[in-house]
């Protein structure tokens, strides 16, 4: 499939991608099985099947029993089934997006920058693989030689969401599988076929039985809540909303599992008054729009300094009004419906709100009346007290605050309890440096308007998380140290 024609969302995609969907992989039938829709027209993509206790007990059963032999492959053969795996998802990158965009509803566009984005974990992670090395030193005493190890957590309980249903696998799976864990894998309810597809192009790889082990289900505590009880798991790696997190981490203090948070964001979006306001919007429009606003980096308030704040509204508001909103089977289109109508009616509920608070709606894009879709929205005037800035919208409406004194603004973007992402755009980099030091964020975007990387170690600080996925860093969420103390007679 070229980058213009239009994706095909047949039952032959996932003939071609997913194995059975209501079997297990052992070939047994699910006993029960839950449907998948596509938001775009609500009707029903396909059944999954549906793990309760039983599957997640079989699931670490099958991956403890893989630990001990993939542990003990080489570094070399991990990597080269990750490459291999890299090379799978290009291959077939025009497929795994057009499931992407189905059973997610994002733009087709945005859904090939997902697999592309996706793939680099496993390429990036091949390399780590490699090259997890060590430490020898002298103790400062003298008496001793310490050599520090990096072994494996052991079983780990990957948790993804929803939004990125590729990349927030592929950035677990790929360092879990580099660092010889083995792995269960629940992915969100919403979007289980992506996952399976791309478990399914890790076996093609070579990945032995049992080192992934993917796990859809309707019922996520349940299935959660047993692999943290069960004594062989010892990660747990989580992406998804804040309040969830917060749950599954007092879960984890019962038995002490390692675990890694990528959790909830309110990213400001800093617009000072030497800033190149023409590059400031098209930074907006990506921070802003990229999946139509359902991502946990996404511009969530905007500040712009008065001097600059209405040519930047200007600008901003026609490249909004000329947004095209629609379903992902016609490539033209470059925002997607919202994933479900609870999703839709929350944003609405929440722009009516603000609107209520003073805000007034400045610029819109026409967007289908139907379903999960929701207008592209601008709102000015918004109160420094409104809802809006201090909730995760999660959706495809900016809000703007102008501001005109610096530790004012600095104040107001770091009055929240999240702290993932923040954009920023001026002229002048020594300030742009000061300011961007200032802010209390794990990611800053200094005159860019995305930040993820696969080699920069993404993750947030404040009630946004615990840990980094990427880089060098990401590795160690899946290694302890270990360190021998040994004698060197001289
Ligand atoms: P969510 O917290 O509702 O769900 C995330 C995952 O947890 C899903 O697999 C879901 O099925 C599961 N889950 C839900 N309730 C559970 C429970 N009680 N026990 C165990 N598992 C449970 O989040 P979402 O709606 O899927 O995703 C949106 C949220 O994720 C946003 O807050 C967004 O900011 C965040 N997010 C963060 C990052 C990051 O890297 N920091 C990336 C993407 C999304």
């Amino acid at each position: 499939m070229n980058d213009a024609s239009p994706p095909t969302f047949t039952p032959d995609l996932l003939d071609r991608l997913v194995s059975e969907t209501g079997l297990w992989p052992d070939g047994r039938a699910a006993a029960a099985t839950f449907p998948v829709f596509d938001p775009a027209t609500e009707e029903v993509i396909a059944t999954v099947a549906d793990g309760g206790v039983e599957e997640a007990v079989a699931a670490v059963d099958s991956a403890a029993r893989a630990f001990a032999s993939w542990a003990q492959t080489s570094p070399r053969a991990r990597s080269e089934i990750l490459r291999r795996t890299f090379e799978l998802m290009q291959a077939e990158a025009g497929d795994l997006a057009a499931l992407i965009a189905w059973e997610n509803g994002k733009a087709i566009g945005d859904a090939r920058s997902e697999v592309a984005y996706a793939a680099e974990f496993f390429r990036w992670y091949a390399e780590e693989a490699v090259r997890s090395d060590g430490r020898f030193e002298q103790a400062p005493s003298g008496a001793a030689r310490t050599v520090v190890l990096h072994r494996p957590v052991g079983v780990a309980a990957l948790v993804t969401p929803w939004n990125f249903p590729a990349a927030m696998a592929t950035r677990k799976i790929g360092p879990a599988l580099a660092a010889g864990c083995t792995v269960v894998l629940k992915p969100a309810r919403e979007t289980p076929l992506t996952a399976l597809a791309i478990a399914r192009l890790l076996s093609r790889a070579g990945l032995p039985d049992g080192v992934l082990n993917v796990v859809p289900t309707s019922k996520s505590g349940v299935l959660v809540s047993t692999w943290l009880e069960d004594a062989r798991v010892r990660k747990l790696s989580f992406t998804g909303s804040t309040e969830v997190g917060r749950t599954l981490l007092r879960q984890t203090a019962d038995r002490i599992v390692n675990a890694s948070m990528e959790l909830g964001g309110n990213a400001p979006f800093i617009v000072t008054e030497d800033a190149d306001v023409a590059a400031a919007v098209r930074g907006a429009m990506i921070a802003k729009f990229r999946n139509g606003g359902q991502a946990c980096t996404a511009a969530n308030r905007f500040y712009v300094h008065e001097a600059v704040a209405p040519a930047f509204i200007e600008q901003f508001g026609a490249a909004i009004q000329a947004l095209r909103v629609g379903p992902a089977s016609d490539p033209a289109h470059e925002i997607g419906p919202l994933i479900n109508r609870t999703a839709r009616n929350d944003v609405g509920a929440l722009v009516d709100r603000a609107v209520a608070q003073g805000a007034r709606i400045s610029h819109w894009a026409a967007a289908p009346d139907r379903g999960c879709f929701y207008p592209p929205t601008l709102l000015i005037d918004v109160p420094p007290s409104a809802e809006i800035l201090a909730t995760e919208i999660f959706g495809p409406v900016a809000p703007i605050v102008t501001w005109e004194s610096e530790p004012d603004l600095i104040a107001q973007v770091n009055d929240t309890e999240l702290g993932l992402a923040a954009y920023l755009y001026a002229g002048d980099l020594g300030r742009a440096r000061w300011l961007a030091q200032s802010i209390d964020a794990g990611m800053v975007g200094v005159n860019r308007g995305i930040v993820s990387d696969p080699s920069a170690p993404f993750g947030g600080v404040k009630q946004s998380g615990l840990g980094r996925e990427g880089a060098r860093e990401g590795l160690l969420e899946y290694q302890e140290a270990q360190y021998l103390s040994l004698d060197w007679p001289s």
